[in-house]
């Protein structure tokens, strides 16, 4: 099948230092993907190349059935094209309710230009609704989002991303702080996202990454050190030695 992101060659310098170094990566149209590695990998380096906040120096970056140069386009239109992606830290507006705050990221979906002018039609709440349903929020629409807790504020800035129907979904830490229930919670998500998107899950956490239970990109001094799924990685002699400095 057809990889909806193909990172083919990829290097970036940052005062000399190769931060992303020979780097290719491609992800399937539905599919989950864990991408680890140690601090100073390379990680945000790679996420920020695919978002467009990094231009590489070399390499190329080919999106969809059409083979688009995302090289070619700004942040704006690289989210536009269906590439989101959530920041560790989850930046609701706190004194909005949660079905508030999904009206806004619906609204800058769908009316980018014209913000002021629009308003949300029956089909729009019903949307609002069907996108709190979806992060596990159904019950939560009126409350406060600062009344949230950590887990749910994650959750509501997933389905806010939602609202913009990426095709892509990367998700930096997303269990990070969480607490076991809401850790379930969000595996449970996240596989159930993947059925229909691509979910790429930058992630520290290893019981984490076991639970999704999916294939594992294992970065290393901006290269990919070894991919497979987490059991054949975890025996990698190289993978070994990265972690555990042996
Ligand atoms: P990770 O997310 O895996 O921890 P990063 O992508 O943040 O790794 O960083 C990879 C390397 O590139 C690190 O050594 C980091 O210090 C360096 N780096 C990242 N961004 C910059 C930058 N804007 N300027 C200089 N060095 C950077």
């Amino acid at each position: 099948m057809k990889a909806l992101l193909e990172v083919s060659g990829i290097s970036v310098s940052f005062d000399g230092f190769r931060a992303i170094n020979n780097l290719s990566f491609s992800i399937g149209p539905a599919e989950l993907r864990a991408v680890i590695g140690p601090n100073g990998a390379g990680k945000t380096t790679f996420m920020d190349i695919v978002t467009g906040k990094t231009r590489p120096d070399e390499g190329r970056v080919l999106w969809g059935e059409k083979s688009v140069n995302l090289l070619r386009m700004n942040e704006a239109q690289i989210a536009r094209a269906g590439i989101g992606r959530k920041f560790q830290r989850p930046t609701v507006f706190e004194d909005q309710s949660v079905a508030e705050n999904l009206m806004m990221a619906l609204k800058a979906a769908r009316a980018p230009w014209k913000v002021l002018v629009w308003r949300p039609r029956p089909a729009d709440h019903a949307r609002v609704a069907a996108l709190a349903a979806q992060v596990g929020l159904a019950d939560s629409l009126t409350r406060k989002s600062g009344e949230l807790s950590h887990g749910q504020k994650q959750w509501l800035e997933i389905g806010m991303l939602l609202a913009q129907e990426p095709r892509l979904l990367l998700v930096d830490e997303p269990a990070a702080g969480m607490t076991l229930a809401e850790r379930e919670q969000t595996t449970a998500l996240l596989v159930d996202l993947a059925k229909t998107r691509a979910v790429v899950v930058v992630e520290h956490d290893m019981d984490f990454v076991r639970r999704l239970n999916c294939r594992v990109t294992v970065l290393h001094e901006g290269s990919v050190l070894a991919e497979g799924s987490l059991d054949h990685v975890t025996a990698d002699r190289q993978v070994i030695e990265v972690y555990l400095g042996r």
